[in-house]
């Protein structure tokens, strides 16, 4: 007969402790500024905040060296700020929301967007172009709520692609996991990529794509070319 498998919980960093996070699920929303919502074609009219998943193994550390997905010639970088649970719950008001948050660190949702263009046109799911192998990048956690502003930015190969601020978000961190905490029972251990500035764009294999958030450890990955 053949063994039970055993299957390992995925972790990341935590700046200045050993101990590892544990990640149980990530949850992104799309378009949560203005400028990128405008650039994917949309009206950023504080439409609702729409959301979708990765798989919990998707989370890649800083300094990896990735292959190049496979079945996409458009890999996009999507810069985000990330919200790591150390608490959950359903229905969370706003004035309670921060109060979930372990702690905070840069990602990266990394997009195939032909398949996600194919998808949108076709009235597909979007797995296969977000929840992808690999496709989640994230820096040390910084233990505590993240700040309401400060820069963001994304660097391909040394050059400034995306360039924002977190004072930009449509919906504010602690809006979001409110919003996300009425579709689902939020839980610890639950990551929460809150959406992208404007500046979205290709990787090339052989590139490096270099994400940070002022205050908290970069998240560098290379791509084999
Ligand atoms: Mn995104």
């Amino acid at each position: 007969m053949m063994d039970v498998p055993k299957v390992e919980v995925p972790t990341i960093a935590i700046a200045g402790r050993t101990e590892r996070f544990p990640v149980r699920r990530i949850f992104c929303v799309g378009q949560n500024y203005a400028d990128h919502a405008r650039e994917m074609g949309s009206n950023p009219d504080r439409e609702q905040p729409f959301f979708f998943s990765k798989p919990a193994d998707a989370v890649v550390e800083s300094g990896a060296v990735l292959p190049f997905p496979s079945l996409t010639s458009n890999l996009h970088h999507e810069v985000e700020l990330v919200v790591a649970l150390g608490a959950g719950g359903t229905a969370v008001p706003v004035a309670d929301a921060e109060g979930l948050i372990f702690g905070h660190a840069v990602g990266i949702d990394l997009t195939r967007r032909d398949l996600q263009a194919e998808a949108k046109q076709k009235g597909r799911p979007w797995d296969m172009a977000k929840g992808f192998d690999r496709s989640a990048p994230v820096g040390a956690l910084t233990p505590g709520a993240p700040p309401a502003s400060g820069a963001i930015t994304l660097r391909v190969d040394g050059a400034l692609r995306q360039d924002g601020d977190l004072s930009q978000m449509i919906w504010n961190v602690a809006e979001v996991i409110s919003k996300l905490s009425a579709y689902v029972a939020l839980a610890p251990g639950d990551l929460v990529f809150t959406g992208t500035p404007a500046g979205v764009g290709p990787i090339l294999p052989g590139e490096t794509v270099l994400a940070e958030i002022a205050g908290t450890a970069p998240v560098e990955v290379r791509f084999l070319a």
